[in-house]
């Protein structure tokens, strides 16, 4: 069952805030266009991330893919700090605003290619991709702490298998499928596919 503390926030937080365009379709369950290509997620799908990634207020938390910087502030306020990568430079800019303007400190935020994790604040108790690959990146895999849960769309480019990757208190890798998921894709630095 969903934590009584995340649905309450879920439903006090107006997905308007976080689009620029598309904001009368804002309170609809479906995914929006945010420019670039790039979409936010329908809403019951952060939910249902947020929740399987099990946060609490010691969680160190990895995010590629910060987008508009929605599921960001779920992250944000469940976890003891977010470190958040994003690849499009517009979209990073905006989401930073925005979060600053909603007074969310506990953020660090990085323009780049998110696959290749950030080394200097490993390892992380979360990992949350939300864009879609063919492999787990593995610099991802070794940034994970023992007991640490990553959550990354795998497959193809049309539907994605949404794994929950567990790393146990003796480093074993464990991957789980909770379902099919259609992301966009996860780009490297020249803007291929991974
Ligand atoms: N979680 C976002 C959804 C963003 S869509 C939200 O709530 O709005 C996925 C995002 O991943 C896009 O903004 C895209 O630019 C970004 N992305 C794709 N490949 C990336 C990479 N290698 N590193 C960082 N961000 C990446």
């Amino acid at each position: 069952m969903i934590k009584i503390e995340l649905i309450e926030f879920f439903k006090s937080l107006d997905r308007r805030l976080f689009l620029e365009k598309n904001q009368a379709y804002a309170s609809m369950d479906i995914p929006l266009d945010i420019g670039y290509g790039q979409t936010i997620s329908q809403p019951s799908l952060v939910l249902e991330m947020t929740d399987v990634l099990d946060l609490t207020s010691d969680s160190k938390v990895l995010e590629i893919g910060t987008g508009s910087g929605y599921q960001t502030v779920f992250l944000a306020k469940f976890s003891n700090h977010v470190f958040t990568i994003e690849r499009i430079e517009a979209l990073y800019e905006k989401a930073k605003e925005r979060l600053n303007v909603l007074g969310y400190d506990n953020v660090s935020y990085k323009l780049g290619d998110g696959s290749l994790g950030w080394e200097e604040h490993a390892p992380f108790d979360r990992i949350i991709v939300t864009s879609s690959a063919f492999k787990i990146p593995s610099n991802l895999l070794e940034q994970l702490a023992t007991n640490g849960k990553m959550l990354i769309p795998i497959g193809e480019e049309e539907v994605q298998k949404l794994l929950l990757v567990t790393k146990d208190s003796h480093g074993k890798i464990n991957q789980e499928s909770l379902g099919y998921v259609r992301f966009v894709r996860l780009l490297d630095d020249e803007g291929r596919l991974l």
